[in-house]
């Protein structure tokens, strides 16, 4: 399969995780940058550091439910998201992403395939845990 297809592939697949794993147990989620409650259906997955560095690209902690809005607005509310970040993780944790942006990280068909199957499944287990469609 073409690298750019597993990288698709992946995309949807790892934003759909990230969007189960921050939504609440009533359906709703907060946005990192802005705060904001709203339904799960109006979540999107929003990168601190851009998506465009592969280093932070599929990283857990990069990547947090954001509301359209700020994800697609706002230009990802970047102020708001940093502070939201250092609360959810704290500052350590903002410093090594910054630091990794600039890292050069080539993944490897394997790694992509093994990314997808594992989110894959995490996808199906927090639908049924969380009983989101
Ligand atoms: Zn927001």
């Amino acid at each position: 399969m073409a690298k750019s297809k597993l990288k698709n592939r992946l995309d949807v697949v790892f934003a759909k995780y990230i969007r189960l794993r921050d939504v609440m147990p009533n359906g709703m989620f907060r946005c990192i940058s802005c705060g904001n409650i709203l339904p799960f259906d109006e979540s999107d997955c929003g990168h601190y550091i851009n998506r465009q560095h592969m280093a932070t690209r599929f990283s857990e902690k990069n990547c947090n439910a954001q509301c359209r809005k700020c994800n697609r607005f706002d230009e990802g509310n970047i102020q708001g998201y940093r502070r939201g970040l250092i609360a959810k993780y704290g500052e350590a944790t903002v410093s090594m992403l910054e630091a990794m942006k600039t890292q050069i990280n080539k993944i490897s068909d394997f790694e992509y395939q093994t990314m997808i199957d594992h989110y894959r499944k995490e996808v199906k287990r927090l639908k049924t845990e969380k009983q989101i469609k």
